[in-house]
């Protein structure tokens, strides 16, 4: 499957049938998103903490006020588990009795797990060969299959498709999914329920569901909050994509499991030029610098993509001098081998 056409056949899959892009999802599909949600996972937390911004001050971002949403409190440690489980919930059961099947880096097979777990159904989740060992066992500790299928994300996406056609699983796509979208948008929905005042929120980008969902929701409740998505410049596809206005694959060099992705997703792509103010790239150096600060000042476990928003940041001071800022913190899964590299002397 290759998801790299140019945008006027967008939906249209290469040597398959003409499948239709689904419908984006509307703000409404977020308040029913949370309703969904609401029984299996509970609200996590958005703090402000002095050091950092004392950190950010030093870097010459001046004046910033600097806000955390913590979705590395989340039950598997990301924020894409309220994807997962607004998918589950919504699904007829009969589709949804047959069982999952995705392809992830790590935390998109943990949210699929987690959600197969809570409603009691089968998950099969292909991870690339090199997966964050600390992810994977998650996903097996709540019962999902792991296949270890491929070099890179996008060799596992294509076995994982289809395993699922075999298997006849729902194949849950990581990025063109709008119950997905609709789910993760219910993070930015908690952010600004407990602070409307923000100028800003930064938003790290892989697939580029977690920024458009930001931006559907910032865009109804105040669209003069700005929506930022940031992604390492070592694998620039969406931001490539984004600025192009095509699906275009670009090299796939970074570190950052996280926002690991060579080729970009249609849905948010197709999502992201009315819902995002801007859209900004980071070397994976300012990416584990930030991480670094963000586990020191805050005292939370983080893994680097949830440290690329505050990589943003530092890196343009003069931009966020000043501002009220929310952080999306989208996850934590680190491993011991990771953090050891990070704080290496
Ligand atoms: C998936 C993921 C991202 C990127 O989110 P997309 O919705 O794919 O853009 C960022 N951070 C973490 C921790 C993730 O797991």
């Amino acid at each position: 499957m290759s998801l790299t056409q140019p945008a006027d056949e967008v939906g249209q899959l290469a040597g398959g049938p003409a499948v239709e892009l689904p419908a984006p999802p509307e703000f409404v599909d977020v308040l029913r998103a949370r309703q969904r949600i609401a029984p299996y996972l509970r609200e996590t937390p958005l703090f402000r903490y002095p050091q950092l911004d004392a950190a950010a001050e030093a870097a010459g971002v001046r004046g910033a006020a600097l806000w955390v949403k913590h979705e590395n409190h989340q039950p598997v440690g990301a924020f894409k588990v309220r994807g997962g489980v607004n998918l589950a919930a919504a699904l007829p059961d009969e589709e949804r009795a047959r069982g999952f099947a995705a392809a992830s880096t790590g935390n998109h097979g943990q949210s699929v797990a987690y959600a197969a777990r809570v409603f009691g159904t089968r998950a099969v989740i292909v991870v690339p060969e090199n997966a964050n060992p600390v992810k994977v066992e998650s996903m097996r500790a709540l019962g999902a299959e792991v296949l270890a299928r491929g070099a890179t994300f996008d060799d596992a996406r294509r076995h994982a498709a289809a395993l699922a056609a075999d298997e006849r699983l729902r194949f849950v796509d990581s990025g063109d999914e709008p119950l997905l979208i609709a789910g993760v948008a219910t993070c930015t929905l908690e952010i600004l329920e407990t602070q409307p005042d923000l100028d800003a929120i930064v938003v790290p980008v892989g697939s580029g569901t977690g920024v458009v969902a930001a931006g559907l929701v910032a865009r109804t409740v105040d669209p003069g909050i700005e929506v930022i998505g940031v992604q390492s410049a070592a694998a620039p596809a969406a931001h490539r994509s984004w600025q192009s206005g095509a699906l275009v694959d670009a090299p796939m060099g970074t570190a950052v499991e996280g926002v690991a992705t060579g080729s970009p997703f249609a849905l948010p792509q197709a999502m992201m030029r009315a819902l995002l103010d801007d859209f900004v790239l980071v070397s994976d150096d300012a990416i584990h610098a930030a991480t670094r600060l963000m586990i020191e000042k805050t005292r939370n476990l983080v893994e680097p993509a949830g440290a690329a928003p505050l990589a943003a940041v530092l890196a343009d001071p003069a931009r966020f001098a000043g501002r009220r800022v929310a952080l999306v913190c989208s996850g934590g899964n680190i491993s011991p081998a990771q953090l050891g590299a990070l704080f290496a002397p």
